[in-house]
Parts: structure tokens; C-alpha cells; sequence
């Protein structure tokens, strides 16, 4: 009975040591061997409780990163089927203006970049609420989405944007082929990353993008979340974090080509990749940006070696600003509920201890509670009426959204505080 506990307690790597064969790249299949950031046990971030939830268990899974020694492709093993994950979805897009603002100017660039016109057909792959396609429908241009997560789904039906609830991967692909419903060009935002089968997703897209058809793909830039110490995007349902050298071989190992990368500012920095069938060159910006990859020392696991350092840093960092104000006795309260907040705050183990509550604009999230942490979610006013002395921006990405949005807290002396990369007072 003592062994059985103590076998419990055992450290994950030491636990992971008994074993020959670990877990193994979803890519290349080399046998991941390489810790990249250990974040401890975390929820899965977007399991959200209800009030009746929080007097049961959570589930906690292991929130270690590996880096694959062959193709470097940074990645977390699949502790969770993607329909558990997927499947009832707290995010809709629409939620946040900077992001329906981002795919409004997205869809005018690509129609003018490539001309596309009613004869072409666009398909979205996590369409989410329709927030990007109805752009594009707007424009008399014929569109689908393919959205797992049939309660956002609903809410693209309802904007007249037709919308396939399933995972995307080849076999959805050749129904689609078979249905005619090929496509001209194919919009993944913030999917490539969340994919567990990341074969079957790409060869999904080669099979249903035309001949000269066009995919692009966005994702956040591993680079920059090393440079800027993003560890709390790293939650279980992000499986896989991408430097172009990867995304580059994952795309030629299918038979896809990428001819052209934009850097982008959006999730803290994110790349967007386009992807033809082979035939066009790779443009300027793919080779500056594979160079200076090359410098970053991308394709070298000492480079990675030295991340998990730089995130305890920050944790000790955030626990003194919280612990200082606290005997000071200010109030501190969160904004937003993203995600990544719940990576942040259950890796920090911050929960009402120190954050009284924290608001999410979403009513999807209103009334529940943040997962491991339990921290309640209300709706922004609640801010006005309790007049916290400290804001803690969870979304940081979103920071000028909400510093302009919550500007009158200043009326009261409030501050904002941002804790990525660093903690910074406003
Ligand atoms: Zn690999």
C-alpha cells in the first residue's frame, strides 16, 4: 500500500525514464527525448466549471513540452481525445473586435492579392461563428465552414454560413472532392497548431485544395514564443509549436510547397504561411525568415535546452508582484479568461488567494469558473462597481483592446498589469 503511493508521487521524468518506448513525434516518429518546458499538471484550459462543478474532481494531465530531436517540431503527447476537448468549445471569434477586424482585413488582401471572385469557392477549417467566412460571403463569394464544435457552429448557421460540424483530415477532405466541393483556397487560423493527427490534417488539405488553389495557414511563431516567453500559450489543446523549418518539412513531406510567409503581430506573434501544390517559388520573405531562423539557432537543441529557466523566472516574478500587493493590501482582479490565463495561472498556482475574480465579455464564460484555479468569471462591469487597484490583463495579445476598453479605471487609480513577457505595471 506505501509503494503504491509513493510510485504515485513519483516525478514525471523519472517516471518517464522507466520507459524505453516514450511517446513519439506526430510528425517524423523520431521518439521525443528532449524536455522542452515542464509547466507541471495542468486542467485542460477551456474546461470551464458551472457552479454544481465545483464541488467535484478535475481532471489534471502532465503539461510537458517536448522537442523532437529529428525535425524539431515542439509538441505535447495527446492525453485527451479531441472530441472531449472540442466538442461543447467556450471561444467564439466574434467575441473579440481586434480579431473580426483582423480577418475583415485578411479576406480584402487575399481578394485583391489573388483575385478571387464568385466563381471561387473558400473553405474555412475551424470556422468557429462564422466570424472570418461571412467576410467572404459578404463579397458573393461561396463559402463553407468545417467547425468540431457544433455549439460555435450553430451560431455560424444562424449568420447563413453553412458549416459542416466534423474534424477536418483526409477523409473528410475526399467527401468533400467527391461532393465538388473542392476548394480554390483553404483558411486555417489557429488550427494547424491544435491538430493531433497533423499528417492526416495536411494530406486532408492536398487532397482539397485545386490545382492551383491556395491554403493559408496561421499559427503562432515558435521563435517568438521563445524569444518573448510566451510559455502560457502552451495548453493541451495546442499540440504542436511551429518554427517555419518545421512547418516547412511538414508541408513537403505532403507534397505542398510554401511560397510566401507574413510575420504577424496577432497571438503574440504569428506566422501566416501560403501553400500551393508545388509550382510557384518560394518568395523573399520565406528565405529572410528561414535565415534568421538559421541564426536563431532553430534546428540546435541547445537553443531549446535553456527555455524552461526563463519560465520559472517569470513565475517567481508574477508570485512577488501579487505577494506585495496583497500585504499592502490592494485588490487584484483578472480581465479576460483565455486560455492561455488558465496555463498562467495554474503553472503559478494563483488562484482567489490572490485574484478576487476576473471577467471575460464572453456570456458564454460568464457565471463559470476558471478550470483548476476556480476563479469566478463575471462581466466586465463588475469591475466598475468593485474598483480593484490592479487589473491583471490574462489576453496580453489583447492589451490595447482592453486598456482602451477599461480605460476609466484610472478614475479610481487602478492600474493595469501585463505578466508576459515580463511583469509590467501600466
Ligand atoms: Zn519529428
Amino acid at each position: 500500500m506505501l509503494n503504491d503511493i509513493e510510485n504515485v508521487q513519483e516525478p514525471l521524468t523519472a517516471q518517464r525514464a522507466r520507459f524505453d518506448d516514450g511517446p513519439s513525434c506526430r510528425f517524423c516518429d523520431a521518439q521525443l527525448r528532449h524536455d522542452f518546458v515542464d509547466l507541471g499538471m495542468s486542467p485542460l484550459s477551456n474546461s470551464y466549471l458551472k457552479p454544481a462543478d465545483l464541488a467535484r474532481m478535475e481532471p489534471f494531465y502532465p503539461l510537458v513540452v517536448f522537442v523532437c530531436e529529428r525535425c524539431f517540431l515542439v509538441q505535447l503527447e495527446e492525453f485527451e481525445s479531441p472530441d472531449r476537448i472540442f466538442s461543447d468549445y467556450a471561444y467564439f471569434s466574434s467575441f473579440s473586435e481586434s480579431w473580426v477586424e483582423h480577418a475583415r482585413a485578411y479576406t480584402q488582401m487575399m481578394v485583391e492579392r489573388f483575385g478571387l471572385d464568385p466563381n471561387h469557392h473558400v473553405v474555412e477549417i475551424a470556422s468557429n461563428d462564422g466570424y472570418l467566412l461571412q467576410h467572404f460571403a459578404a463579397k458573393g463569394i461561396a463559402v463553407l465552414g468545417i467547425e468540431p464544435a457544433a455549439n460555435v457552429a450553430e451560431a455560424a448557421v444562424k449568420k447563413n454560413i453553412p458549416t459542416r460540424v466534423e474534424f477536418f483530415g483526409e477523409s473528410l477532405a475526399r467527401r468533400l472532392v467527391a461532393e465538388g466541393a473542392g476548394a480554390d483556397l483553404i483558411v486555417g487560423n489557429n488550427v494547424l497548431a491544435h491538430v493531433p493527427k497533423l499528417n492526416d490534417f495536411v494530406e486532408g488539405l492536398r487532397i482539397l485544395l485545386k490545382p492551383d488553389g491556395i491554403i493559408t495557414l496561421e499559427f503562432p511563431h515558435l521563435m517568438r514564443l521563445m524569444e518573448e516567453n510566451q510559455f502560457d500559450t502552451i495548453y493541451h489543446e495546442h499540440f504542436s509549436y511551429f518554427s517555419l523549418h518545421a512547418v516547412r518539412q511538414v508541408m513537403a513531406a505532403h507534397g505542398l510547397e510554401i511560397f510566401d510567409v507574413e510575420e504577424l503581430s496577432t497571438h503574440g506573434g504569428s506566422l501566416r504561411i501560403y501553400v500551393s501544390h508545388q509550382a510557384r517559388s518560394a518568395g523573399a520573405r520565406v528565405e529572410d525568415l528561414a535565415a534568421r531562423e538559421k541564426s536563431a539557432a532553430v534546428t540546435d537543441l541547445e537553443t531549446y535546452a535553456t527555455f524552461g529557466e526563463k519560465v520559472k523566472h517569470t513565475k517567481r516574478k508574477l508570485l512577488q508582484f501579487l505577494i506585495a500587493a496583497k500585504n499592502e493590501g490592494k485588490s487584484v482582479v483578472g480581465y479576460g479568461a483565455p486560455a492561455k490565463g488558465n496555463t498562467l495561472l495554474n503553472y503559478c498556482g494563483v488562484r482567489t488567494d490572490f485574484i478576487d475574480y476576473t471577467v471575460d465579455r464572453s456570456p458564454h464564460k460568464q457565471g463559470q469558473f476558471l478550470p483548476g484555479t476556480r476563479i469566478p468569471i463575471h462581466h466586465p462591469d463588475r469591475i466598475r462597481q468593485t474598483k480593484p487597484d490592479y487589473v491583471l490583463i490574462l489576453p496580453w495579445n489583447l492589451t490595447q483592446e482592453i486598456t482602451e476598453q477599461m480605460g476609466h479605471i484610472r478614475d479610481w487609480n487602478g492600474r493595469f498589469v501585463v505578466p508576459i513577457p515580463e511583469v509590467k505595471v501600466l
